[in-house]
């Protein structure tokens, strides 16, 4: 068992920076920027998340997998809370994350929240800007989905938000 002394915010932190997003897998919770805060309160280790958008389904996976990785790591009183307000955007989404998403053959988020999806996204293969869009959804209600006009590779579009 872990005693209260040997608790610290810094610890939780490293142990969120391994756990990863369910949808897609090579980015971690921190690569998201969805991690709000880390608290500790009395002997209960207080997470706040902000959903990447309202309803995802993978948010109630995120939780879980938050919760089973610090079980892993002997914490026992977890609390998990969600704050809707304000919303996660794609601002919060780490350089880092970014590019990991690229490599992984997602284009990452470009622009706000407040721009509109239009053919001309960068192909994650081939990086060509001949590319047409779709579908406003991909694989997830997350993600449009693109074809480039060049390699004929259909590819994914990590929306803004
Ligand atoms: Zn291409």
């Amino acid at each position: 068992m872990i005693t209260i002394q040997s608790i610290s915010v810094k610890k939780i932190w490293n142990i969120l920076e391994t756990v990863c997003d369910p949808e897609v897998p090579v980015l971690t919770l921190t690569d998201l920027g969805i991690v709000r805060d880390v608290k500790i309160i009395d002997e209960t280790v207080e997470v706040i998340i902000t959903p990447t958008y309202t309803g995802c389904p993978a948010m109630d996976m995120i939780a879980m997998n938050i919760r089973l990785a610090l079980i892993e790591n002997g914490y026992a009183n977890i609390k998990i809370t969600s704050v809707l307000s304000p919303a996660w955007t794609t601002d919060w989404m780490t350089e880092t994350g970014k590019q990991k998403l690229h490599e992984y053959g997602i284009a990452p988020p470009k622009g706000n929240a407040n721009t509109i999806i239009e053919d001309g996204i960068e192909c994650p293969q081939c990086h060509s800007l001949n590319t047409t869009i779709i579908s406003e959804f991909g694989s997830t209600a997350c993600k449009a989905l693109f074809k480039c006009n060049d390699c004929k590779e259909p590819f994914d579009y990590f929306k803004c938000y």
